[in-house]
């Protein structure tokens, strides 16, 4: 059985660096206790790097990437670095078109004692995975969209290729999420099919898809009505399935709904590679003061762990990646070591010190 695992680490820009590091001592006091190795390999990318030297992701850094077993990325890009086009720099979107990595999931949880925006019904939990495609979509022609004096134009595409994967991906983890009891096996194609050919064209690969799982539920909804759903009854959902720029969107509505971007992980999964990072940016407003929150980090590299124990049937990685999870979980409910985004004055390494000691009581 393999033990030891490559992580290539994309330490980034603002605030990465800041929340990297306390997540690999974390991670690293966790692979000693379970005897196994995690190895980290720090990758040079991102916006500071390319204001240095004109390049944002190194040919290095992107082999590193593809090499590793997993990819563990903090945030990249500065307000204030540009490409010539008034385009920020962002190599987390070239890793994912480069690395194929179509589905973004996007966990939204929220547990008892977190201080979310909305009055719940006491008898409501919030457990649902939003699953954004991410390599296609309106992002088709990041960088490349035509723009004159009068006119701007961005081209919208979708694939049946990358549909279906989509597809069967959302299907698979809906499968997985109803096997372990944490949701009822429900999936949500989110579109607009009602405007647009495209987005009907989407909608019938999902319905090709849901016909080849009939132990699932299968439904539709238009985005719109979907982001008032997120606020009115975000109890009612399972997993959800969307286009690129819709689930940029609703993937900010999500972290919203739990309290904020700094609770916010994410994956972006592919055939044979993953990203796992924050939805969070690089927020420059608070860089080099020691306050961001680490736990969206944290929980993405929680991610990352139960990802490699199921690729790899390594069970001691998955439950390390359930135990950080609940350690986090565990850190913001109890509520006296949170930082300033979630109503405390704690700094980033108190907090991951206060998700060290929920770990060694696990
Ligand atoms: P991007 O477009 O790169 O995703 P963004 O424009 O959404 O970035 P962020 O960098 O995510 O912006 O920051 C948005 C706001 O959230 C800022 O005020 C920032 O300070 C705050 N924020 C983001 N992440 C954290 C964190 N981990 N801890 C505390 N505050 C955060």
């Amino acid at each position: 059985m393999k033990e030891t695992f490559d992580i290539a680490v994309f330490s980034g820009d603002g605030i990465g660096p800041e929340i990297t590091q306390p997540t690999l001592r974390i991670l690293e006091r966790l692979a000693t206790d379970g005897e196994y190795t995690l190895q980290f390999k720090q990758c040079p990318a991102g916006a500071a790097l390319y204001a240095q030297t004109g390049v944002s992701l190194p040919e290095a850094s992107l082999q590193a990437a593809r090499n590793a077993d997993a990819i563990l990325l903090s945030a990249m890009g500065l307000p204030s670095v540009r490409y010539p086009d008034g385009t920020e720099i962002s190599p987390q979107i070239d890793l994912r078109k480069k690395l194929n990595l179509f589905a973004g999931v996007r966990p939204v949880r929220i547990f008892p004692g977190q201080k979310i925006p909305l009055n719940l019904p006491p008898d409501q939990q919030v457990d649902f995975v939003l699953i954004r495609e991410s390599t296609e979509g309106l992002f088709h022609t990041q960088g490349c969209g035509e723009v004159t004096e009068d006119e701007a134009r961005e081209t919208l595409l979708i694939t049946r290729e990358t549909s279906q994967a989509l597809f069967a991906f959302a299907f698979d983890l809906a499968a997985r999420r109803k096997a372990s009891g944490q949701g009822p096996g429900q999936v949500t194609c989110v579109d607009k099919a009602n405007v647009f050919r495209a987005f009907a064209f989407f909608r019938a690969i999902f319905d090709a898809e849901a016909a080849r799982h009939p132990e699932l539920q299968s439904a539709h909804a238009y985005v719109d009505a979907m982001a008032l759903w997120f606020v009115q009854k975000p109890w009612a959902f399972d997993v959800l399935v969307t286009e690129n720029m819709f689930g940029d969107i609703l993937s900010d509505l999500g972290a919203g709904l739990m309290g904020g971007l700094g609770v916010a992980p994410s994956a972006d999964i592919g055939h044979d590679h993953a990203v796992f990072q924050p939805c969070h940016g690089s927020a420059p407003d608070i860089a080099g003061q020691g306050v961001a929150n680490p736990i969206a980090m944290i929980l993405s590299a929680a991610m990352m762990l139960e990802w490699l124990g199921q690729r790899h049937g390594t069970d001691r990685l998955i439950t390390d990646g359930t135990r950080l999870r609940l350690a986090c979980e565990a850190t913001i409910a109890k509520g006296d070591v949170l930082t300033g985004d979630l109503g405390g004055s704690a700094r980033t390494d108190d907090v991951a010190n206060a998700v060290i000691e929920q770990l060694a009581a696990s």
